[in-house]
């Protein structure tokens, strides 16, 4: 590690001339555009926005700017005919109808967006049950349901946000026999537990709705339908790429609604049943209620009214072609999506507005004559918010671009606090490191902190469970999902958030561009977040500088090593039945190899075929099968937790078949991470050529 370190250890004069660049004026500039009006995906407004990125990219300088159009299937909430929710008691009369409705708090709330409250991907509907809370709606807490004898059949169910993917909760109430699911913000996870509610403070305040897909992410990322008509060109099909037959085995049969805590609040008071505590383990809420399960005596009736329809969306596509031969080129790709729920201050054209410096940093060593030695890919998404649309739908149509590619950086709202974190493939998490100490160091850099709990980059990094850098795993609930689980490229996701783990407008109207200007930023200090996009940009900029320029690519295999010790370790502590020792052998295969590549690289070896087996190796750990169950997910050493949407899980083919006790299933993961480990070590090494470019 060290001495690859020394390859990349100080701010070059390429990269401190980036550095100049980024600034939180055009930052804050770009942002008021860009949140001028809502821009949901596929709507003539995402096209303008689409239209501004290219131009503003065009005006900068970098030389091949496209849009990529996709078909997809979307819906939207009627304009026409609101949702609505009433609770009807026993002898018909109303006892509470919801609001469905976001206040007016600040300059641009006042729109019909206020009104159109749903979920993307929640079909049209019309049901009436007997309510029941369901907590989180984790499989854990339908069982800790039924322990009490309580079945949500033919019910309607209320949740609460947290803990996991939004749309997991609908297919779990689902699968169970709901008719309906409610989700609500309880002020616990995202309210005034925290403080001040907008527009007061940054929290979520009392009629404020999350918004979102209910898509079944950990199934599947991308268009349900693969409506695109490449795909059947090229031979690729919804079955074939994900394993089921019909889009609707990936979204929700059942309507589903997103409701404030307003709205929520009446109906929670209203249920009955077994008080929460005694039911779900250590439960806490923060509304001035006593919590119970129902079912609820008075009868739950709600409409959705959200027709579907394909449409198209686009994606900007910026390239700036690297001075290596194609067959020797290793692009990097940099991501983030650009439609919104409404105005998408924070998420995530916050990252927009960061992308933007990037490409404005790029540039301007463009025009000092530099020439990145690998290509650079500026890559701006739609239909994000549905379910990764734009990204996963480029990738799979346009894989001979994308082949060779070395790594994805993403970033989604890269601010909405002002803590840095950081979830990566392991083998980055040196350059990470290498980065974060020279930023540190760096008088021009705009991304300090100059509140809260750490006092510069790098304490944010101690603690790590690589030794090293602390980097988290990467699950999903963003655009390098495809990248990474289903193409096997190394990828990185930054951001400057909250330590709350969450922040109070998140997919509101009020995610606005007064938000992020008042709260969204270092604590307290108004229009710090500008400055806080800015200081993205320029750790973005020496993440791609270092990726695209550096002789020897800044992969730490070393690191990939300890992060597979550390994983089979923590499938060995679950104290099971299972033989790992095959898989304990490939991993110190892979330990030696990468000892090896280190030495090599430390003797002066040089040269494409050194790079490729520092990035491609990557490629190595996806299974052809896919993980069972789930086919696209490819990648056996990570993959977002099956019931939990967002959150990683390591070894997940086999940490999934443990914890639903199959331990057939389990040994058999475990041999087929053995034998692709294993495999990698061979690649790795330099002792076999057979993977290499061809990707999955
Ligand atoms: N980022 C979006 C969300 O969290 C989409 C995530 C996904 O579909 O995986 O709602
Ligand atoms: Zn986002
Ligand atoms: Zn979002």
């Amino acid at each position: 590690a060290a001495v690859i370190a020394t390859c990349f250890a100080a701010i070059t004069h390429d990269e401190r001339t980036f550095m100049n660049v980024p600034d939180a004026e055009t930052a804050s500039k770009n942002l008021l555009f860009i949140t001028s009006v809502p821009h949901v995906a596929g709507t003539k407004e995402d096209f303008m926005m689409a239209e501004y990125v290219s131009e503003a990219l065009r005006s900068y300088g970098i030389p091949e700017v496209e849009t990529f159009e996709l078909e997809t299937l979307l819906n939207y909430p009627s304009f026409d005919e609101a949702p609505s929710l009433n609770v009807v008691g026993k002898k018909d009369e109303v006892l509470f109808t919801a609001k469905l409705s976001e206040d007016i708090a600040d300059t641009t709330s006042d729109t019909p967006f206020r009104n159109h409250t749903y979920f993307g991907y929640a079909p049209s509907g019309d049901v009436s049950g007997e309510a029941i809370f369901v907590n989180y709606g984790r499989p854990e807490d339908f069982d800790a349901l039924l322990a009490n004898g309580i079945t949500v059949k033919g019910k309607v169910v209320i949740a609460r946000y947290g803990k996991c993917f939004r749309g997991l909760k609908v297919m779990n109430a689902e699968t169970r026999g709901a008719v309906g699911v409610l989700i609500y913000s309880d002020p616990e996870d995202d309210g005034y537990a925290f403080g001040e509610t907008y527009p007061d403070g940054p929290w979520r305040s009392e009629s404020s709705v999350q918004r979102g897909s209910v898509q079944f992410n950990s199934i599947c990322a991308g268009d349900p339908m693969r409506a695109d008509p490449r795909y059947a060109e090229q031979g690729m099909s919804l079955e074939g790429l994900c394993g089921v037959s019909n889009f609707t085995d990936l979204i929700p049969k059942i309507p589903a609604l997103p409701l404030s805590y307003g709205d929520a609040k009446p109906i929670l008071e209203l249920l009955g049943g077994k008080d929460a505590k005694d039911v779900f383990s250590s439960f806490s809420g923060a509304l001035d209620i006593t919590y119970t399960t129902g079912p609820s005596a008075a009868i739950v009736n709600f409409k959705t009214n959200n027709p579907f329809a394909v449409k198209t969306i686009p994606n900007v596509i910026a390239k700036i072609p690297g001075s290596l031969s194609e067959e020797e080129d290793m692009p990097v790709l940099l991501g983030n999506h650009r439609d919104a729920w409404v105005y998408g201050a924070a998420d995530p054209n916050s990252g927009t507005a960061s992308l933007l410096e990037v490409g404005r940093g790029l540039g301007e060593l463009l025009k000092e004559g530099w020439k990145p030695k690998r290509s650079i890919y500026l890559l701006s998404w739609s239909g994000e918010e549905f379910g990764l649309l734009g990204s996963t739908g480029w990738a799979e149509l346009n894989f001979d671009k994308i082949k060779r590619s070395c790594a994805y950086i993403n970033v989604d709202t890269v601010v909405s606090g002002d803590e840095l974190t950081v979830s990566a493939t392991p083998s980055l998490a040196t350059l990470w490191r290498g980065v974060m100490e020279d930023l540190d160091a760096e008088e021009s850099f705009l991304g300090r902190f100059a509140n809260g709990p750490h006092g510069n980059v790098m304490d944010a990094n101690i603690n790590s469970p690589l030794g090293d850098a602390e980097i988290g795993t990467l699950g999903s609930g963003s655009d390098y999902t495809v990248f990474l689980d289903h193409f096997g490229i190394a990828s990185l996701d930054f951001e400057y958030s909250s330590p709350a783990g969450t922040y109070g407008v998140y997919h509101s109207i009020y995610d606005s561009y007064d938000w992020i200007n008042n709260y969204g930023g270092r604590d307290g200090e108004v229009g710090s977040s500008f400055q806080l996009m800015a200081g993205a940009a320029q750790v973005w900029g020496l993440l791609t500088l270092r990726l695209s320029d550096s002789e020897i690519l800044p992969f730490d295999q070393e690191q990939q090593a300890k992060a597979l010790r550390g994983y089979e370790q923590a499938i060995e502590e679950q104290g099971t039945e299972l033989d790992l020792s095959g898989l304990k052998s490939a991993i110190d295969d892979y330990t030696e190899a990468a000892n090896m590549i280190t030495k090599e690289i430390g003797a002066g070896k040089q040269g494409h075929e050194i790079n490729e087996r520092l990035a491609f190796v990557e490629r190595m750990f996806l299974s052809e099968e896919g993980l069972p169950g789930r086919q696209w997910m490819k990648h056996i050493l990570q993959a977002p937790g099956f019931y939990l949407g967002y959150a990683a899980e390591a070894l997940p083919g086999i940490q999934q078949a443990l914890d639903d006790g199959d331990l057939e299933q389990a040994q058999n993961q475990a041999d087929v991470a053995g034998n692709l480990i294993s495999k990698a070590a061979n690649y790795l090494a330099g002792r076999d050529e057979t993977r290499g470019d061809k990707g999955g």
